[in-house]
């Protein structure tokens, strides 16, 4: 059961729908709950827009319904028919949201659309995306993925020339920017808001006969543009955070919007525009090791194919005599492929995981965390009896999991249990819109990987290289890529980490 948020201006319809009072609470509990079973980094959010298709609403939510990875807190869906800007969002996946009724209260050939993990801001219902404001610049919707890190400045600058913000998180200042912008285009005011915000964010932004897609100058997460053809009219345009969505729309995949890069989609077409140019690229690399889907192509490659290179690398660099490469579901199964197909040993599916947990609200008494990683995962004991077997997983946050995984797979009777990541140690949080434990909570920033080895109680424990990801990450034109989380090396100038750090605290 979800909850809706509607809110009724002229000439808008945002609209908040109670169902479950309780259900707020119940999502709340739901990610805590997955939070302390899986020890796993949380995606960020996932955003879609739709011009020019007679059912924009429809579209938008088969798009998110592909994104619903990359956040299953909340989500939102625009529209708008050239009058009138229509917006509906709720706590919940897409599906549980927006039910045939729902979606024909969203009409327009227009819409935008918007998944959420939340990162920064609190939780709340008042943060779910879409965000809609009444400007001097018109009305506008935005939806936003990624994480500024001079929000503290900007907001307090805003807030004295007048701004009255609606909610806490950082999408609206962009929104904000834009009604205090004095510039006279509504193009160039959003070129002048891209050009102040720092940090991460690809955006998509509606007016009542636009769409503006975006990313930033530095291009830290993916959005990509396609086009469903239209025999008896003008085709249909599209931009999803991954090229996967486009399958379930039969779009064709297009282009990647470029970082720095702000296109406009009106009835005439499409125009593209650059407002900050030069900038070092710095794409984050973890959505090539683990967020992005392994049908999608991002940065310029396809995620499968980066993964594949990753398990052939970490074969080389670190191959073990083994009898099975298991991958941890399901992240683990691209690169354990790679692994197995470089190394010449049988890949297996020795661990199998239940899709259903958290799907469902389970109680979070300490009789149900007892199971564990159990819940989740379970081992196939005829596959994994009196074998050497190399476990193939994207990852190491706490160790937690991994200790219970590893045990898990001798208990079912493996000789020899050896543990390779398809990334470097993750050493440092993230900032731009990656939900990360603080560093105290980071295991390979507080142990060597001789210390991890055991404490995670493997018989060995690798990790693929800096070196190693970044060339199986880089296709054949080379891209920049952030590796902040593994260096401690952050491409923006600076990092609003108190603004940060109460946001990121809780995972
Ligand atoms: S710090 Fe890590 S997770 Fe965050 S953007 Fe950089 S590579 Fe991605």
């Amino acid at each position: 059961m979800s909850r809706l948020l509607y809110q009724g201006v002229a000439g808008i319809i945002d609209r908040t729908v109670g169902l479950s009072s309780d259900s707020a609470i119940d999502h709340s509990l739901r990610r805590q709950w997955q939070a302390a079973q899986w020890d796993k980094l949380r995606e960020e959010c996932g955003v879609v827009a739709i011009h020019g298709h007679p059912d924009a609403a429809r579209q938008a939510y088969l798009g998110l319904y592909a994104l619903q990875h990359r956040g299953q807190e909340s989500a939102g869906i625009a529209t708008a028919d050239g009058h009138h800007l229509a917006n509906i969002k709720g706590m919940g996946l897409v599906s549980e949201i927006f039910t045939d009724d729902v979606l024909q209260k969203l009409p327009g050939q227009m819409a935008i659309g918007h998944t959420r993990y939340s990162t920064t801001g609190d939780s709340a219902l008042l943060n779910a995306q879409p965000i809609r404001v009444d400007s001097t610049k018109g009305l506008i919707a935005i939806a936003h993925n990624g994480n500024l890190v001079n929000l503290g400045n900007l907001r307090t600058r805003l807030e004295r020339e007048g701004a009255y913000f609606q909610t806490t998180s950082d999408s609206e200042i962009i929104v904000q920017l834009i009604a205090h912008s004095r510039a006279n285009t509504l193009v160039d005011a959003i070129a002048d808001s891209l050009s102040q915000v720092e940090g991460a964010f690809s955006i998509v932004m509606m007016t009542r006969d636009r769409i503006f897609a975006a990313r930033d100058p530095r291009g830290f997460r993916p959005l990509s543009m396609g086009r469903i053809r239209n025999a008896d009219g003008p085709d249909t345009i599209v931009f999803a955070s991954e090229s996967c969505a486009f399958d379930l729309l039969r779009a064709e995949y297009e282009r990647d919007v470029l970082p720095g890069e702000l296109v406009m989609v009106t009835g005439d077409g499409v125009t593209s525009r650059y407002y900050a140019t030069g900038v070092p690229q710095a794409s984050c690399i973890f959505e090539h090791v683990y967020f992005a889907r392994p049908d999608s192509r991002i940065f310029g490659r396809w995620v499968q194919e980066s993964r594949d290179q990753m398990g052939r690398q970490l074969a080389r660099e670190s191959g073990v005599p083994a009898d099975v490469i298991v991958p941890v579901p399901d992240s683990g199964v691209t690169a354990a492929l790679g692994y197995a197909e470089e190394a010449g040993v049988p890949f297996r599916l020795g661990l199998i995981r239940n899709h259903y947990v958290g799907r469902t609200f389970i109680e979070p008494e300490q009789r149900v965390r007892d199971f564990g990683v159990r819940l989740k995962l379970n081992p196939v004991r005829n596959l994994l009896e009196g074998k050497r077997v190399v476990l193939i997983d994207d990852s190491i946050i706490r160790g937690t999991t991994s200790r219970k995984i590893v045990r898990m797979v001798r208990g079912a009777g493996a000789k020899e249990v050896h543990l390779r990541i398809s990334c470097p140690p993750t050493i440092s949080p993230c900032f731009y819109g990656v939900d990360t434990p603080r560093k105290r909570d980071l295991i390979a920033a507080n142990q060597s990987i001789e210390e991890i080895r055991r404490f995670i109680e493997a018989d060995s424990l690798a990790y693929l290289s800096l070196d190693g990801l970044l060339q199986s990450c880089n296709g054949e034109k080379p891209q920049g890529f952030c590796t902040a989380c593994y260096t401690g090396q952050y491409p923006t100038q600076w990092v609003d980490v108190n603004e940060i750090l109460p946001a990121t605290a809780g995972a």
